[in-house]
């Protein structure tokens, strides 16, 4: 089997539970949503070449490898970089769960352990590769973000993944409600007041510009939501600030 890929690169992770952390990032195509501060358009279509990125941390100096990719080439360009995470990434990697299933089939006997970072829309597909997985980094969306309710999706999605480490990111934007923080809020409430909720404010477009939510609002949303929750952080993403890609 086969998969598309957008690019393999290894850096550190920058956002959420296991931020710092070096590992390998295999960014999959495709996305079922488009936020409206996405950041990773580019990885949408299919692509004729992924991109590889040999040195740890840089985003130049890429090499191309013709699309579709076997498994077998993946599983040796994760092993080169020997990190002690992959990350399953995209566009939202869910679209392709069974090319992942075999990949993870392949490499149940690494050494590194399997982060699925997820837009948690998808539950039908997770079930197909949850039992591989050593954490899952779930966002629920809040509905001016995707333009719709994904509520119960969302639900279903984290009532699966609950049964492995989990961590749930909300990113905010300035034009979020109240009352969709708060359903969030409630449906984490409902399976698991233990979760960890990472409020992230949404990077701006550009960092010395002002569109996103100031450090306040983000407390004050903190203090709110641990009326209902137990472990609730503030992390904006870390790698605009220490310039990486
Ligand atoms: S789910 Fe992720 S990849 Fe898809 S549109 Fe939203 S931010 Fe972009």
């Amino acid at each position: 089997m086969k998969a598309n890929l957008y690019e393999i690169f290894c850096s550190i992770q920058g956002e959420g539970l296991l931020v710092g952390t070096k590992q390998v990032f295999l960014r999959l195509t495709g996305c079922n949503l488009r936020c409206s501060y996405c950041d990773t358009m580019e990885s949408f279509s299919g692509v004729k070449e992924c991109l590889i990125y040999p040195v740890v941390g840089k985003t130049s100096g890429a090499k191309l490898m013709s699309n579709p990719v076997s498994v077998s080439k993946i599983c040796n360009l994760i092993d080169s970089y020997s990190a002690p995470w992959l990350s399953l990434t995209g566009g939202e990697p869910l679209l392709q769960a069974e090319f992942m299933e075999e990949l993870l089939l392949h490499s149940k006997d690494s050494n590194y352990k399997v982060l699925l970072e997820t837009n948690g829309s998808l539950p039908d597909h997770l079930t197909k590769i949850i039992d591989y997985l050593d954490c899952i980094s779930m966002d629920m969306k809040l509905p001016n973000v995707v333009g719709k309710e994904l509520w119960d999706e969302h639900q279903e999605f984290l009532r699966i993944a609950a049964k492995k480490p989990i961590y749930i990111k909300i990113i905010i934007t300035p034009d979020y409600e109240m009352k969709d923080f708060a359903k969030a809020l409630q449906i984490i409430k409902k399976i698991d007041i233990n979760i960890p909720l990472f409020i992230q404010p949404v990077t701006p477009k550009v960092m010395i510009t002002n569109d996103s939510i100031d450090i306040y609002e983000a407390i004050s949303l903190q203090s709110y939501a641990l009326g209902f929750i137990n472990d609730v952080r503030i992390l904006p993403q870390i790698h605009p600030w220490l310039k990486l890609t």
